[in-house]
């Protein structure tokens, strides 16, 4: 067990895991873009082709990274066409963001900018009156890209859609490479890291209303898969190691 000592004040808090921090993603996309895949490649280190595009689930996992026990909270989202309310409640949560499209579908990039602007503009209403409000961590991940052959955004395109919007950007293949696919959430982790340590922590822990409460939840201990499985919101009692 880890204790508090030697971690700045902001990243203590109380409760059974005291030095460790909490840290919930959101990914975000056009259907089909591998989202789920991501997730799961992440979580479980394998690549498993197909799942139910409408499975829309919170997956749980512990890491270890720098020597900080992080407890990922990842809302793998789905159904696009879902109500303005629902979207907004599941950007509110997250603390960082995958925006995520493939190399293989021109419309997925094109819808990349769209996403940005609504987690940002939903951030920076959440955060009115706030002086230092930042715009919340976000990555641009650019998947499939062991698709050659099927190609229809370039890596250029990807890189000149980053620089303007000024977003770190991943290509990456969530079926060839497990080490790219965590790439991308570490590196998202880092972003994270950074911006909780930067702000008081009164800002940071937003109630969590009932709708997500609903989304199904899944910890990386558990069988893949068993979903309606819900665990209690912000308790770590049912932790179980890997
Ligand atoms: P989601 O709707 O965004 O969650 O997409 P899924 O994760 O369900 O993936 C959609 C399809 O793309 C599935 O058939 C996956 O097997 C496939 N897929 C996901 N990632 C990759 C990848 O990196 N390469 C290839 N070739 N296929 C992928
Ligand atoms: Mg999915």
């Amino acid at each position: 067990m880890t204790t508090n000592r030697g971690l700045p004040r902001t990243l203590r808090r109380s409760g059974s895991l005291p030095a460790s921090r909490t840290v919930r993603i959101v990914i975000l996309g056009q259907a089909a873009v591998g989202k789920t895949a991501m997730a799961v490649r992440f979580i479980t280190k394998r690549f498993i082709g197909e799942y139910d595009p409408t499975l829309e689930t919170i997956y749980r996992h512990e890491v270890a990274i720098n020597g900080d026990v992080v407890h990922f909270e990842i809302l793998d989202t789905a159904g696009q066409e879902e109500d303005a309310l629902l979207i907004e409640e599941k950007i509110r949560w997250g603390d960082g963001f995958l925006i995520v499209y493939s190399v293989t579908d021109r419309c997925s990039f094109d819808e990349v900018m769209r996403l940005c602007f609504l987690v940002n503009h939903i951030h920076a209403g959440a955060n009115r009156g706030r002086s230092n409000a930042e715009p919340p961590p976000t990555l641009i991940v650019a998947n499939k890209k062991d698709l050659e052959y099927d190609r229809m955004v370039t890596p250029e395109d990807g890189e000149n859609l980053s620089r303007g919007l000024k977003l770190p950007f991943h290509e990456i293949s969530a079926r060839d490479s497990w080490e790219e696919t965590a790439a991308v959430f570490h590196a998202l982790y880092a972003d994270v890291a950074q911006q909780l340590d930067a702000s008081p922590p009164s800002f940071r822990r937003r109630a969590v209303s009932k709708l997500m409460e609903k989304i199904p939840r899944i910890h990386s201990g558990t069988a893949l898969g068993a979903t309606g499985r819900s665990f209690s919101f912000g308790s770590f009692r049912d932790y179980l190691p890997e």
